[in-house]
């Protein structure tokens, strides 16, 4: 016999917002997103985010990991990789029983110095730069911009650099062409609104002395020889980046929103830190907390997921606890906590409106990432997602499913592949965003918050 209608409505699916879910979420998500603000600010690159979590880590009884050391059920460790990608492990009390890792990043869509960065043009001071990541090159013009690093120099002595961040500091700033003139620009395609090479920095007017050539130039060397003690041929071994310069903010009248730098992927990396934290005891299975560097640009360099940085360090945690590395590891699972890109009405037709994820309406769990046919995604089992799914649901976290966009639009990718690439079930769950890879993202409160819970019941996930 046929259901009745309202019967059949019982078997929908229909994802509802965190707000008509969970009670008191609001409140609870309002006060923890204050300490993701503090991380995103001192977080604005890899470098920032590693100081940063390492002295938490620390204040909480996390020890530098060493692999002659045997380490033992609640131990607490971190693994510094070279300053740019950390990770950190509470070893489980079943020392076969594998890992439950949360894998993110903390570098970030950005404008790099190049290697030769100084010269001058008509009086004007400039970087030249390189960006890193897939940016929207034209939305990183006329907006206030910091500069990050270091400089070693010959010495081998290392100096930091952060200029732009102090409400004190002067700020950078990429010149955009004014609109009264700007009847050729326009007529370009979006993509060459401002061009590789037309992103450049503007360092100053000032000349050091009369108004010959490269004067201008040799007063921004000045200035840096006199903060810094460098000359121009320590630029070239230098790591040195431009990022907005703004702070995180409350979004939106209702202030439910952060708008920020950074948020891919910040906005995974501070809720799979925060839960490992405050795990209130040992796990069974060992947590592990990545915080990668380089996947912007395909997780390649030894700080990328595709470095064997992370075996080595799972392979010294077997040998200290005599476990076999290879059942270790068969026995691990990953989220690939990596954000999703949130449905934008305002630009509805890139989507697929019904495997979108959507603002507010918990984290999202993306099966598959890739483009032209899933290409360059590791694609999770339906065992896994459905064991994820029941997991989320025994604890009351409020999940939905979303893709990037409609097919043959674009596509992206995360670290999953290079996870899946050791071995270990992977599955992509992260935070939904709108303006990705812009210099102010968007993220909800509710997900962020939603978030640290599903880290923390993941964490606590039994072998069985
Ligand atoms: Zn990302």
């Amino acid at each position: 016999m046929a259901l009745t209608k309202d019967e059949a409505k019982k078997l929908e699916y229909r994802p509802k917002t965190v707000y008509s879910l969970v009670k008191e979420v609001e409140k609870t998500a309002e006060e923890y997103c204050e300490g993701y603000k503090e991380f995103l600010n001192a977080s604005k690159t890899e470098r920032g985010a590693v100081r940063f979590t390492i002295a938490e880590a620390v204040s909480r009884g996390f020890e530098s990991f060493d692999a002659k050391k045997k380490y033992n059920s609640g131990d607490k460790v971190y693994y510094n990789n070279r300053n740019k990608s950390l990770i950190l492990a509470v070893i489980g009390t079943d020392a076969k029983a594998g890992a439950n890792i949360i894998a993110s990043h903390i570098d970030s869509p950005r404008i790099d110095l190049k290697q030769k960065p100084l010269y001058e043009e008509n009086g004007i001071g400039y970087f030249k730069t390189h960006y890193y990541g897939g940016i929207k090159k034209y939305q990183w013009s006329a907006l206030p911009l910091a500069l990050h690093g270091v400089i070693i120099k010959k010495s081998g002595e290392v100096v930091e650099v952060c200029i732009g961040e102090d409400e004190n500091d002067p700020v950078l700033c990429i010149s955009d062409l004014m609109p009264h003139i700007g009847k050729d620009q326009y007529d370009r395609k979006l993509s060459e609104g401002i061009k590789g090479e037309e992103l450049n920095i503007i360092t100053g007017i000032k000349p050091l002395d009369g108004d010959e050539d490269e004067s201008v130039k040799l007063n921004i060397l000045s200035i840096l020889s006199e903060k810094y003690g460098i000359c121009e041929a320590d630029l070239i071994t230098a790591e040195l980046t431009a990022v907005p310069a703004m702070k995180a903010r409350d979004a939106g009248l209702d202030r439910s929103m952060i708008l920020a730098y950074g948020q891919d992927d910040k906005v995974c990396s501070y809720p799979s830190l925060t839960a490992l934290f405050e795990l209130d005891k040992t796990p069974e299975k060992t947590a592990i907390c990545i915080l990668a560097d380089k996947e912007e640009i395909g997780s390649y360099g030894v700080t990328g997921l595709n470095s064997q940085a992370l075996s080595h360090f799972i392979k010294d945690i077997c040998d200290s606890r005599s476990v076999s590395y290879t059942e270790f590891i068969k026995n691990s699972v990953c989220l690939s906590a990596d954000v999703g890109g949130a449905y934008d009405p305002t630009f509805a037709s890139a989507y697929d409106s019904r495997n979108s994820a959507f603002l507010a309406k918990g984290i999202v769990i993306t099966k598959y990432t890739g483009s032209r046919g899933k290409s360059g995604s590791s694609d999770a089992s339906a065992e896994l997602f459905s064991k994820i799914v029941r997991l989320f649901e025994k604890n009351g976290i409020v999940w939905q499913n979303g893709e990037y966009g409609k097919v043959d639009q674009g596509g992206a990718g995360t670290v999953a592949s290079e996870i899946a690439a050791m071995n270990i079930d992977v599955i992509d769950a992260g935070v939904p965003v709108l303006c990705m890879h812009s210099p102010a993202e968007l993220a909800a409160k509710v997900d962020i918050h939603m978030m640290h819970r599903a880290s923390e019941a993941f964490y606590c996930m039994t072998k069985d």
